[in-house]
């Protein structure tokens, strides 16, 4: 269903869900509801907040399952452990059944305010509305030069072009939802699958606000695993690259062989020369491990993807049925909490 048709299907009955990824994030969810909440039943006849508790070792459950006594339209998807951001962020689309779907952070980063203007743009038939910072101020220098390098890199490399600024702040549409829905794929990298599906797109600028409290939860290292899979999932250049770069040192070394050949027949034998061997030698060896270890990270993936292990587990939900698909022998006390 597109925006159009839900508006002309009922202009009264538009109903908004938005998906909340936390993790360790029990401070937050108060602030957040504070200001969502409002907004919300400004913007939508009725609404649903679908929290997706990412494994989180504090007190996040809790506070949610406060906030849903208080109001039902707060629910929760609570998973078996940490499994990521990205795959938070799919399990949320997969239990979130509205005209419209919402993404944002629980940290207040992305200021709940700018959902109106979403709404706006999805009621003009924009059907994939994504929140475009302005600057990232909030992040620090080195994580805006590595995220700089990595949009080039992707841009260069990957076969799918990432609007500027775009992140996971956005407002799916159903028929948006419905396609990302359909995406088997284990290694998300969301903002490449935002792209990839298309539909009519805008962009609505905003300013990224501070960290309403605790700090961000992503290390280097999981940053880096993050721009690996992304590049590996939207792109194969790192495979085919090998093929150029053989090329280029048989053709190199096929020039030397002859240069060797022409100044033997000349000068004779000539002994010298020790240091350009280990060099080159090195050099090669150094060349072949990464390519090898280039089809690693690729082969790694597809044992990923064969294995067709489920995306996530849930542990318990909170003001929701439980799924029999997903939802692995709910335990008793779980059951009674929905
Ligand atoms: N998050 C998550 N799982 C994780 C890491 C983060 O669900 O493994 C959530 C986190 O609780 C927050 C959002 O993803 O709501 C963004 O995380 P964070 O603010 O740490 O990232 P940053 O703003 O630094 O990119
Ligand atoms: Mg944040």
């Amino acid at each position: 269903m597109s925006a159009n048709q839900t508006r002309d299907g009922a202009s009264a009955g538009v109903e908004i869900a938005v998906v909340v990824p936390v993790y360790n994030e029990a401070e937050n969810i108060p602030r957040l509801l504070e200001r969502l909440t409002p907004l919300l039943e400004r913007v939508a006849s009725s609404h649903r907040i679908v929290f997706v508790d990412d494994g989180s070792r504090d007190n996040t459950i809790e506070a949610i399952r406060a906030a849903n006594e208080a109001d039902h339209n707060v629910t929760a998807v609570s998973f078996s452990r940490n499994f990521g951001k990205e795959i938070a962020i799919a399990a949320g689309l997969d239990n979130a059944e509205a005209d419209a779907v919402v993404i944002m952070d629980a940290d207040l980063q992305h200021p709940p305010e700018v959902i109106e203007q979403f709404v706006a743009k999805w009621r003009e038939g924009y059907q994939n509305v994504y929140g475009a910072r302005v600057d990232r101020d909030t992040d620090s220098v080195v994580r805006r030069v590595f995220s700089k390098r990595f949009y080039k890199m992707f841009a260069a490399l990957g076969e799918t072009s990432l609007p500027e600024g775009a992140g996971d702040f956005r407002l799916l549409d159903r028929q948006c939802v419905l396609a990302l829905r359909a995406m088997g794929e284990r290694a998300r990298f969301s903002k490449g699958l935002y792209a990839w599906i298309g539909f009519k797109s805008i962009g609505v600028p905003f300013q990224v606000a501070e960290r309403a409290s605790g700090e961000s939860k992503f290390s280097y290292r999981k940053l880096t695993r993050f721009a690996l899979d992304g590049l590996m999932s939207f792109s194969t250049m790192p495979l085919k690259v090998w093929t150029y770069i053989g090329t280029a040192i048989s053709a190199f070394s096929m020039l030397m062989a002859l240069r060797f050949l022409i100044s033997t027949a000349i000068y004779g034998v000539d002994v010298p020369g020790f240091a350009s061997l280990i060099v080159s030698v090195m050099f090669l060896g150094g060349v072949q491990l990464l390519s090898l270890g280039v089809l690693g990270e690729y082969i790694g993936r597809i044992f990923a993807e064969v294995k067709r292990r489920p995306l996530y587990l849930v542990g318990e939900r909170v003001g929701m049925p439980a799924d029999p698909l997903s939802d692995p022998a709910p335990r008793s006390h779980a059951r009674r909490l929905v």
